[in-house]
């Protein structure tokens, strides 16, 4: 008979490995399944720098301590597993991937969030030529060039500020002319010479050849439309939940995040949500660390009542 895990939790970042030490540290046989490999999105932070205990640490660093912190436990983990459909709302919950079939009698739900698309002309199309998402990935092929940062969170400042290791200049580009970012990050904005505000302004479309050349920008103040060029652009306007698995199970708010209580206890019996994916007030790794810690110890006593409950009715 296939084997029926006490947890299963889905996504490897700071919320699931959170999650799996909680569950594995009270005694229940748990794993973690992921569609690529363990340590979520803050592998692609460039730096860390509130995480409580670490001045400054590299976002992959931090994960690979999560990692190894975890595997000092017997915790389950599939790897490169592609979710094609989720079972929530039976007693035994079950989780189909491309290859295998896994059965749990509880979830935790740690698929975290991904970029939101600006959905202009030129975005998609030019991904991997101009393009991108990823400052850590992709900052050093721009070195010496012109880039433009979109955005005016905690994400687009510091990532504006990773990219002037590389490139010669760095327009920074906001909807408003109020950031809401940390002020300490956008104090370093301010003062470092390489990056250039444009502010009231959105980007209109992405205008490319072979690779990405110029853009387009309305100044929404004036109302006038003009012509940048660079040679890159990462749009750092925020994030979506990854829940397209999950609809018509659980319950969302109306941005899409997955609704729980205080316990990380979704609308259904056995199934939890922990960080990103969440309808959290904050999102940063300590948040979605605290979320898994919550959600493992609510596991354990959801089991322990549902032990008890079978017990009396046997
Ligand atoms: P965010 O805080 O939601 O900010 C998104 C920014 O993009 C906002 O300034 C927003 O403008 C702008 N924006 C949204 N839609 C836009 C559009 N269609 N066109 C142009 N601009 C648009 O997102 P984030 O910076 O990606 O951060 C996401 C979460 O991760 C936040 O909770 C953040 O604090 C957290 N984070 C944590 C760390 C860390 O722990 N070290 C690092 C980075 C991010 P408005 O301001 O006008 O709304």
């Amino acid at each position: 008979m296939e084997k029926i895990f006490d947890c299963i939790i889905l996504g490897g970042g700071p919320a699931g490995l959170s999650s799996a030490l909680y569950c594995a540290r009270a005694g229940l046989n748990c794993a973690i399944i992921d569609t690529s490999a363990i340590g979520g999105t803050p592998v692609n932070y460039c730096e860390i720098e509130n995480y409580l205990g670490f001045d400054k640490i590299k976002g992959f660093e931090l994960c690979e301590k999560f990692e190894n912190h975890i595997d000092n436990f017997n915790i389950k983990k599939f790897e490169y597993e592609e979710i094609k459909e989720v079972n929530l709302k039976s007693e035994i919950k079950e989780i189909k991937t491309l290859n295998n079939t896994y059965s749990a009698k509880s979830i935790i739900i740690a698929t975290g969030a991904k970029p939101k698309k600006l959905n202009i002309k030129g975005e998609i199309e030019n991904i991997g030529r101009g393009v991108s998402y990823c400052a850590v990935c992709d900052g050093a092929f721009y070195k010496d060039k012109t880039v433009a940062v979109v955005g005016g969170g905690n994400s687009a400042l510091e990532e504006a500020l990773y990219l002037t290791r590389f490139a010669r200049k760095v327009y920074l580009i906001h909807r408003r002319n109020a950031f809401r970012a940390d002020e300490i990050i956008q104090q370093r904005v301010k003062e470092n010479k390489k990056i250039e505000l444009i502010l009231n302004s959105t980007v209109e479309e992405i205008i490319a050849k072979d690779k990405v050349e110029e853009i387009k920008i309305l100044n929404n103040k004036i109302n006038k439309t003009s012509f940048l060029k660079i040679e890159g652009i990462f749009p750092y306007i925020g994030l979506e939940p990854n829940i397209e698995l999950f609809s018509n199970q659980v319950n969302f708010d109306k941005f899409g995040f997955i609704i729980t209580d205080c316990t990380m206890k979704t609308n259904i019996e056995g199934v939890y949500a922990v960080g990103d994916v969440r309808n959290t007030p904050l999102r940063q790794v300590i948040t979605a660390v605290s979320d898994g810690a919550i959600a493992g110890v609510e596991v354990s006593k959801y089991l322990l009542n549902l032990k008890e409950t079978i017990k009396k009715q046997s």
